[in-house]
């Protein structure tokens, strides 16, 4: 387990054996590739480690980018690497009354504002001007956006240790089309599921800031971040469907983990033959496991 240090500025709740609650949430917009495959058993690993619960939630709010037959793909492929989760999997497009609920939450604190500024526009002025935070304007073209109050926002990384970084802008909640936000129902899921851990790969870190602002403003406190590097192709690019990453060969589950497993730097496996077995080992030389010394994981090699 990535372990909360005392001085924490966000500190998640002092999690204990039996208390740790992690979970791995998949985007539905493609097979799972290698980089996301190690998100999921890094993950798994520092929730198995302490015996804690590690729970699948499927990120399918943006109808339009969820990609046909995803979903059952991903969930087959962490199934056939022993990767099972420990609660009943939540789907976001079945849970549009909690978001709307969260989102109430926010407007009556005075945290919202309705604006119809689009990206477009906002590249001319800039960023959300104080006349777009007044107006407050009505209507069905308009998005609801966060007002930020606290631009820099710090907190102790289980990997990545101490990091502040700037919320660069106020940031959209419920978009013109009426799709809640990827980090209002982040937040919201992460709350009901009682995650107290999350950890996923560098390349989500600016969302950090940014959900650790929504915490702020419902006085919730957060679950613990922890960071680790991404997988990187042998060019040096994230691993990513935009970057055509191959997809997982589920016939390989157990070849796959042995590779994760080394990469990660969990040493001397060599008396195990299944993936629940790898995994279950894995997870015993998780507090060896130097995740901070990593700059980058090498696209694996089949
Ligand atoms: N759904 C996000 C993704 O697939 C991950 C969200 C998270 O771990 O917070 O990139």
């Amino acid at each position: 387990m990535l372990v909360p240090r005392a001085d924490s500025v966000c500190s998640a709740s002092s999690s204990t054996k039996s208390g740790y609650r992690g979970r791995f949430a998949p985007s539905p917009t493609g097979p799972l590739h290698y980089g996301s495959l190690l998100a999921a058993v890094v993950s798994y690993l520092d929730a198995k480690s302490v015996n804690g619960q590690w729970l699948i939630r499927i990120e399918d709010i943006d109808g339009p980018r969820t990609q046909n037959g995803a979903i059952t793909s991903i969930l087959e492929c962490l199934e056939s690497h022993g990767l099972v989760s420990d609660q009943p999997i939540v789907y976001q497009s079945q849970r549009h009354d909690q978001y709307t609920s969260l989102l109430q939450r926010l407007e009556t604190a005075g945290f919202t504002y309705r604006c119809p500024c689009s990206r477009k526009q906002l590249l001319v002025s800039g960023q959300h001007t104080a006349q777009c935070r007044n107006e407050d304007l009505d209507g069905l073209e308009t998005a609801i956006k966060f007002r930020s109050p606290n631009r820099k926002i710090s907190w102790l990384d289980g990997i990545a240790g101490d990091v502040t970084l700037a919320i660069e802008d106020d940031f959209v909640l419920k978009r013109k089309d009426g799709i809640y936000a990827y980090q209002l129902a982040v937040v919201a899921d992460d709350i009901a599921q009682k995650i107290t851990h999350v950890v996923r790969g560098s390349d989500l870190i600016d969302s950090t800031p940014i959900q650790l602002a929504i915490y702020n403003a419902l006085d919730i406190r957060p679950p613990f971040f922890s960071h680790f590097p991404v997988m990187t192709s042998l060019q040096g690019q994230k691993l990513s469907k935009q970057n055509h990453a191959p997809a997982v060969d589920n016939e390989c589950a157990f070849a796959n983990l042995t590779k994760i497993i080394a990469l990660l730097g969990v040493k001397g496996s060599a008396n195990v033959s299944s993936c629940d077995e790898i995994l279950r080992y894995a997870a015993t030389q998780w507090p060896s496991v130097q995740l901070n010394a990593i700059s980058h994981f090498d696209e694996l090699k089949h």
